[in-house]
């Protein structure tokens, strides 16, 4: 019976074949071609946290999340995620609320932007 996976993956290129990636665990042996990764949940190589790997990060040899990651894309990313946070952050006082209700930053989200965040997440529906 094969061994039921409990881990997600950290993906590595293949120092034989570029078109393929290499779990690093080293009890793990899951070896996959990158169009076959993409939209998959992976661990980053570099903070260890988890993501879901798009074209851009297969272009590296160790692919890594929006945090780690310097596209503009992930950039973007973080604009965006930082916005949110301000949004939904809830106000210590609720006297205050009420007083800076109308200086509440103005979250300006285009299709593109929530694609991108849902991509992020892994919820996107196929
Ligand atoms: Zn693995
Ligand atoms: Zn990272």
């Amino acid at each position: 019976m094969a061994k039921v996976l409990d881990h997600v993956h950290t993906w590595m290129r293949s120092p034989r074949d570029n078109q393929y990636y290499l779990c690093r665990d080293p009890h793990c042996s899951t070896k996959k071609h990158r169009k076959d990764l993409n939209g998959k949940a992976s661990i980053c190589n570099f903070c260890g946290a988890e993501f879901v790997l798009t074209w851009t990060e297969l272009d590296y040899a160790k692919p890594k999340c929006m945090n780690c990651s310097k596209s503009k894309e992930a950039q973007h990313f973080r604009e965006l995620t930082a916005q949110i946070a301000n949004v939904v952050t809830p106000r210590p006082n609720p006297d205050e609320v009420m007083e800076q209700e109308s200086t509440q930053p103005f979250l300006d989200l285009t299709s593109d932007d929530i694609e991108l965040l849902e991509d992020a997440s892994g919820e996107k529906s196929v």
